[in-house]
């Protein structure tokens, strides 16, 4: 055998060997093999700290058509964090974990945004194309798949996508990672280039980019959630709907798709005349519900109830146990008069996946049961069913008691707490703010064509707060601005009634009542009032607020 064809086999097998290593896992760092110490077992207060995380994470993607990767913090030393394909398998080395700590106040935002960066190899099914990309090992375009292109974009990939599932289950965006890489590199002792692997500096650029992508993503979702919670007309329904679909080209989740077909519902109820939806129907998004233009739009409102329905599908589809969707399909059911149907999604399906324990869930359900009963001139099991409701202590049960008996339900005054206060950020004038912006501009995005997000960070203090702008064109030729001024994270001032960072939901309460209006979701709960709005973590504590104002 003459030499240089030996070298040649030589180098295949050594490209297939490490194509097969590439495709069984996909790891934080990349070690070359050899001097391995043994491993020893994690503390116990670490791996319970890290599993808590993780669950929070697949529960906040809500996405149950596969059984989620299992994981442990694990004792080797080697590649810091990663996934298994073939068995399905996350670790994090204890020893990265360390590195997380070191990073104080922002220690589980870095730990959390490390566990979704692998959990999105799973979600988005990179180990499929890296064993597609392995089948065309040795020859070169198996090269050129496999070791750059690929590896890159996903992990790129799970950068961005698993920074906006840490935002979305109710961590920070955590903004340093460039440190982090660096801190890691330091902790495991890596060289700056390893053969086949992007170099540190690479890699720290990669962070930097990828932070402020999911910086924006996670601005976007919360003016979704912002614009979901105070929209009370057709357009504004639009334009939650506009954010929402936005985000999921990107990322795509259970309360998403739900959120969606909630909006599309209430855009729809916004096409009957009061008459035909006197009774309240028990949506999970709990808004308030006043404008209607009357019948004569059926079409439009139809239209606006399938593509409603087909959004609760996707949910379910993503998540087969999820019972709001099945609820609020039952909802839209109902509005499309198919009562045997929605009777079915409502009694059936939503009540036997909430389970019992879940009084919330079978409260909603007997309100909706008795809106069909009521629907189907059926007045005395209406009544049963409301009654039930209200024994369950849903609100909405006693309320459509009062309107099935034409009694007197008393004029609601949901925003008499703020009409004696205009809150204010850092004492900016939010519509002389539209006049004269200031600050550093940090996003200028165009949603659709008549709908358009800018969002600017005032100069004092890059954490101190940011103002976010949507200008919409969506109903008319005039545009239409929102303006929306957000605490950030080192914001150290108090709102009109002294509520400060990190204060209690009951205190919020105390202050400013129940608020008018409250969306719940994976990553905490809004409150609304008047033109302030308060986000609650997951803990319940006030994570920042924000101040709205319109144009209209
Ligand atoms: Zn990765």
């Amino acid at each position: 055998m003459n030499g240089p064809f030996a070298r040649t086999i030589c180098f295949a097998i050594l490209t297939m060997a490490f194509f097969f290593a590439s495709a069984q896992s996909d790891a934080l760092v990349f070690r070359p093999l050899g001097g391995e110490e043994e491993p020893v077992s994690p503390t116990a207060y670490k791996q319970e700290v890290a599993r808590e995380v993780y669950g929070r994470l697949v529960e906040a993607r809500g996405d149950n058509r596969f059984n989620p990767p299992t994981f442990e913090l694990a004792g080797t030393i080697n590649n810091g964090a990663k996934i298994i394909y073939p068995e399905n398998r996350i670790i994090l080395e204890e020893k990265a974990y360390d590195v997380c700590t070191q990073f104080g106040a922002d220690s589980t935002n870095a730990l959390a945004t490390l566990l979704a960066h692998e959990l999105i190899h799973f979600y988005e099914k990179h180990g499929w194309t890296s064993k597609f990309s392995s089948s065309f090992a040795g020859l070169e375009i198996g090269n050129t798949i496999g070791k750059l292109s690929t590896k890159i974009i996903n992990e790129t990939q799970a950068d961005y996508l698993g920074g906006f599932l840490a935002y979305s289950a109710g961590y920070d965006v955590f903004r340093k990672g460039d440190a982090f890489m660096a801190a890691l590199y330091e902790k495991y002792g890596l060289e700056e280039h390893t053969e086949g692997y992007p170099s540190l500096s690479d890699r720290r650029a990669m962070a930097r980019s990828s932070a402020a992508r999911v910086g924006e993503l996670a601005n976007i979702f919360d003016a979704a959630n912002l614009m979901a919670v105070t929209a009370q007309s057709a357009e504004e329904y639009q334009i939650a709907q506009a954010l929402y679909e936005y985000i999921l080209e990107d990322y795509q989740s259970r309360e998403l798709y739900n959120n969606l077909g909630v909006l599309a519902t209430y855009e729809a109820l916004t096409y009957f005349n009061e008459n035909e939806i006197k009774y309240r129907f028990p949506l999970q998004l709990e808004l308030d519900f006043r404008s209607s233009r009357g019948s004569g739009f059926a079409e439009k409102r139809e239209a606006l109830l399938r593509k409603a329905a087909n959004y609760f599908d996707y949910a379910i589809g993503l998540d087969a146990g999820y019972s709001p969707a099945y609820l609020n399909k039952a909802c839209v059911l109902t509005l499309l008069e198919d009562y045997g149907r929605a009777r079915f999604y409502a009694g059936t399906e939503a009540r036997g996946r909430a389970g019992a324990a879940d009084a919330h869930t079978a409260g909603s359900v007997e309100v909706l049961l008795g809106i069909i009963a009521a629907r189907e001139g059926q007045a005395a099991e209406a009544e049963k069913h409301f009654s039930q409701a209200a024994a369950l202590n849903n609100p909405l049960g006693e309320y459509n008691r009062k309107i099935l008996k034409g009694e007197e339900v008393g004029r609601e005054e949901v925003l008499s707490f703020s009409f004696d206060q205009t809150e204010e950020v850092d004492g900016v004038d939010l519509i002389n703010f539209t006049r004269r912006p200031r600050g550093e501009q940090k996003i200028a995005l165009a949603l659709n064509p008549k709908l358009k997000l800018y969002g600017f960070v005032l100069e004092e203090s890059p954490d101190n707060s940011q103002v976010m702008i949507l200008e919409s064109s969506l109903e008319s030729s005039r545009r239409v601005l929102y303006l929306y001024h957000l605490t950030g994270k080192g914001y150290a001032g108090e709102t009109g009634k002294g509520i400060r960072m990190g204060a209690g939901r009951k205190q919020v309460v105390t202050e400013y009542g129940e608020p008018a209006a409250s969306l719940l979701s994976t990553n905490g709960e809004i409150m609304k009032y008047g033109n302030i709005l308060f986000f609650l973590g997951p803990d319940g504590a006030v994570r920042k607020w924000a101040v709205a104002e319109n144009t209209k």
